[in-house]
């Protein structure tokens, strides 16, 4: 016999509402508010955020919900639908990065983030989410992201969304020890609907640059592969080191600094494999700013169809000149990822690439929203002949940032 159904909520699927129940049924209490933070894809732009280059982020329909109110005292106490029934619970004062450990690291970490502001005040934090954990679409940013424009709100600290992103990022580095760039928590912030967020990594300078793919029949299928990625695995940092490496040779603070034309001359320095993460990185900002020049004159109303049509076919190229980079320069591609991408384009894609870190996770498709379900379709039988686990397919729409839902 089965377990029975452990008792919740009458809410079946994530919300902000379920957050707010949750919150109540856990600390028996209602919560002061609920603040929340979408996931994101990342639509080109991989792992260039830490080398001060461009990354084109979108925040999706798929979201953390914070439920939170403030405590009498200077404790802090997180709960989450994600873990079970138990809630961890600290004294704001004892927030120390290096002993915060499992999921309850990110939330924590960003109280600590906060730094010395964080003495206005203890908080009760109950978290709902509609984001796939693990998948590449940043969970850990949404939780990030919901919790940091909560206690902004709460403590009345009034960080720019910029400084929010900064906490975020600096609470994954220190605080869960994982390396990783500020374009998730970024979008996750600045996200707005209908756009993509152009992001230049070293002044943190944000643009929305419109996606209008529904007006042109098109949309973005995500196929989740659901095999695991760990960015604090050895892989992400090993790269990140090799482009330090490799700017440190060519003589400049970061990679963006090298133009792409200087390219030839990088490789009589530097070793095969740091040329060839180098050359990702150089050859894939100029694909984002590629991209950006094309969607911006798709907003030109004076466009005609047949042009609209020639630059989505051109954004697709990008999306696959892309995958291509990270698979065979940057190595950080998967076999499940691989077929993901490849499926996708043999059903129809204008374009597909792993989206995310890469060491699993999930692929982006441009699809023709007329041929969504057979590229579905498609995908899903080319899993089970290769034997992999069935994927999870989606579609995902451009969405708001972080937000007080009620
Ligand atoms: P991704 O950001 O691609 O989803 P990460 O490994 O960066 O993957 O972050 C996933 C981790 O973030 C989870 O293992 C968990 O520790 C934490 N996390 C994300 N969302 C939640 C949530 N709603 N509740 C609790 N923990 C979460
Ligand atoms: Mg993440």
């Amino acid at each position: 016999m089965s377990a029975p159904p452990r008792p919740a909520t009458a809410h079946a699927t994530p919300s902000a509402e379920r957050a707010a129940a949750e919150f109540t049924r856990r600390f028996g209490r209602a919560p002061l508010g609920v603040w929340s933070a979408p996931g994101r894809v990342n639509l080109i732009g991989e792992h260039t955020d830490y080398n001060d280059g461009f990354a084109l982020p979108f925040a999706i329909d798929r979201r953390t919900w914070a439920a939170v109110a403030p405590r009498e005292d200077r404790r802090i106490r997180v709960a989450s639908t994600f873990a079970g029934d138990k809630s961890v619970e600290l004294p704001l004062g004892l927030l120390d990065p290096a002993r915060l450990a499992g999921w309850s690291a990110y939330p924590l970490g960003v109280a600590w983030a906060f730094g010395r502001l964080a003495a206005r005040g203890g908080v009760d934090v109950c978290f709902d989410s509609s984001v796939p954990v693990g998948a590449g679409l940043s969970s850990s940013a949404a939780i990030e992201a919901s919790i940091a424009i909560a206690l902004n709100e709460l403590w009345g600290t009034n960080l720019d969304r910029s400084a929010l992103a900064r906490i975020g990022r600096l609470a994954e580095n220190e605080a869960v020890g994982a390396p990783t760039g500020i374009m998730d928590q970024t979008a996750a912030l600045q996200g707005t609907a209908g756009a993509a967020v152009l992001l230049d990594a070293r002044t943190l300078h944000t643009r929305a640059v419109p996606l209008g793919f529904a007006a042109a029949g098109l949309e973005v299928l995500v196929i989740d592969t659901r095999t695991a990625h760990a960015h604090a695995g050895g892989g992400y940092g090993a790269r990140r080191a090799s482009c330090e490496r490799a700017a440190q040779v060519l003589g400049v603070p970061a990679l963006r600094d090298v133009a792409l034309a200087r390219l030839e001359a990088a490789e009589a320095l530097l070793d095969d494999e740091t040329f060839r993460r180098a050359r990702h990185v150089l050859t894939e900002n100029a694909r984002v700013l590629a991209a950006v020049t094309l969607l911006d004159a798709h907003g030109d109303p004076a466009r005609s169809g047949d042009a609209l049509a020639r630059d989505m076919r051109a954004i697709g190229a990008l999306l696959d000149a892309s995958h291509a980079s990270l698979r065979d320069d940057f190595e950080v591609s998967t076999p499940e990822l691989d077929l993901a991408a490849e499926s996708a384009r043999a059903a129809g894609a204008l374009g597909a690439r792993m989206t995310g870190g890469g060491f699993g996770g999930a692929v982006i498709a441009l699809v023709p929203t007329a041929r969504n379900a057979a590229i579905a379709e498609a995908v899903t039988r080319a899993f089970a002949e290769a034997g992999y686990p069935r994927p999870q397919l989606f579609t995902v729409t451009p969405s708001a940032g972080a937000r007080r839902e009620r």
